[in-house]
């Protein structure tokens, strides 16, 4: 009831584009039927949480905050959300983000932008609260939520994450099922938790992992207990510090956050090395052929047929339809992205951009894997910068995808990634430090955090 009261007070941050109290409240009163009666009350036994309305929600609008799926109520659950439900969650309502998950600033929403709580000392400006995870970000931060589902394609959990001063890991690819979340750019979407610290983390995300096999690249591993194996002693761990990482200009207080990084590491019992990923410079325009390419696939599928939105003119045929649908339908940044997609994958130029990409993607992969010869574990920054005014980034889009470049390696690779708060700026606002893990170790990133927080 407190966390539907605060959802229901802080309606200026737009964190959530429906609320579901009574849900909420179901999923309480069956927990505590389960306690009168003493019976295990799951992972997440009475924990409300906000879901971003990516996930398909049974009986629940989800919008992928587009104007083409409003309306789009589904008869499925996602598998990730059935997940939590399953261990004892409910849920609080579906929070706000990027339009179909493409954006670094919850700008790009049909339903307007999210605010972050947060305030430059002696400034009244409104920030970004990153994206595009920017409703479960600020609703975490703003204690709307204890915890929130987010998705990461190329930097979606940690950068909105770090700019808000919360935690949130994405597992290794494969962990979470994608089967009822809506596809961006299928071979780098992840979902993970977003919480208020590492040991939230590791309890959400113990809930939302396990093999589906309604999803193809689903992992057949058993979820490991990563609550019970939190530990901040890193004896005997090696922490690679990326060369390649520590770019020219850089701004002086996230070089801070990370030499901090690096001490509280060794204090925790960890060696640190110096290692090189030499491929880093071209993960960014790589992911940002790769990605809008598989994304102008998937979103295909909003025709004006099956899902949300149709507009059909007098007199229209079917052509007519498709596209006026499609161009009331999709927001700007999204079209930009069909369009750059469909530029890169069409014949002629894919061998000079798709094949090339992939070709990157692969030696990207590749650095991480000689880098483990050497290290356990990488630190880097999470973002180049702390969060933005608002408005002050989005009509420049490559100004915003530089926003990612220090996550979408991880991404492009598959690996585990976690961002972890880290200091405050100058001006008061969080940084966040990204721990980077081998595939499947999720344990390790979980662990080094734990000695950072
Ligand atoms: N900001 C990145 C993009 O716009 C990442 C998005 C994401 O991870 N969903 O593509």
């Amino acid at each position: 009831e407190a966390f539907n009261a605060n959802v229901a007070a802080a309606k200026d941050l737009n964190a959530f584009i429906v609320a579901t109290p009574e849900k909420a409240l179901e999923a309480a009163d069956a927990i505590d039927a389960k306690r009168a009666k003493g019976e295990e009350l799951g992972k997440m036994g009475g924990v409300p949480i906000g879901m971003k309305d990516l996930f398909c929600t049974d009986g629940v609008q989800t919008t992928a905050a587009s104007h083409i799926l409003e309306g789009f109520v589904p008869q499925y659950e996602s598998t990730v959300s059935a997940n939590l439900w399953k261990a004892g969650a409910g849920m609080l309502g579906k929070l706000n983000l990027d339009q179909f998950a493409m954006g670094s600033s919850n700008e790009t929403s049909y339903f307007g932008n999210v605010l972050s709580p947060w305030k430059k000392a002696g400034s009244n400006a409104a920030l970004i609260p990153g994206g595009s995870s920017g409703g479960s970000s600020t609703a975490v931060a703003a204690r709307l939520a204890p915890a929130a589902t987010g998705t990461d394609t190329g930097g979606s959990i940690r950068q909105p994450a770090a700019v808000t001063g919360i935690t949130g890991i994405k597992p290794t690819y494969g962990r979470c099922s994608r089967w009822g979340v809506v596809a961006f750019a299928s071979s780098l979407d992840q979902a993970g938790p977003m919480a208020r610290d590492v040991t939230d983390c590791a309890i959400m995300l113990e809930a939302m992992a396990g093999f589906d096999p309604k999803d193809s690249t689903s992992l057949d591993m058993p979820v490991p207990e990563w609550e019970a194996g939190l530990s901040a002693d890193l004896k005997g761990k090696k922490v690679g510090i990326p060369r390649e990482y520590r770019m020219d200009g850089m701004d002086g207080e996230i070089d801070a956050s990370w030499e901090r990084g690096k001490e509280w590491l060794c204090d925790a019992g960890a060696e640190i090395v110096d290692i090189s990923l030499p491929h880093t410079k071209y993960a960014l325009p790589a992911y940002y052929i790769i990605a809008p390419a598989e994304a102008s696939s998937n979103l295909a599928r909003y025709d004006g047929v099956r899902y949300g939105l149709r507009d059909l003119p007098e007199g229209a045929g079917l052509q007519d339809m498709y596209a006026a649908t499609r161009a009331a339908g999709f927001g700007d940044e999204v079209k930009r992205r069909i369009l750059i997609g469909t530029y890169v994958l069409s014949a002629g130029f894919y061998d000079a951009y798709y094949t090339q990409a992939q070709k990157i993607r692969t030696l990207v992969a590749q650095d991480f894997e000689k880098a483990w010869g050497q290290c356990d574990l990488i630190l880097a920054p999470t973002t180049p910068t702390a969060a933005f005014p608002l408005a002050e980034m989005n009509s420049d889009p490559l100004a915003m995808y530089l926003n990612d470049v220090f996550a979408v390696p991880a991404s492009l690779a598959g690996l585990p990634a976690m961002s972890v708060p880290a200091m405050l700026n100058g001006e008061g606002l969080p940084l966040g430090l990204q721990i980077i893990g081998k595939a499947f170790d999720e344990q390790g990133v979980l662990n080094a955090g734990l000695a950072i927080e």
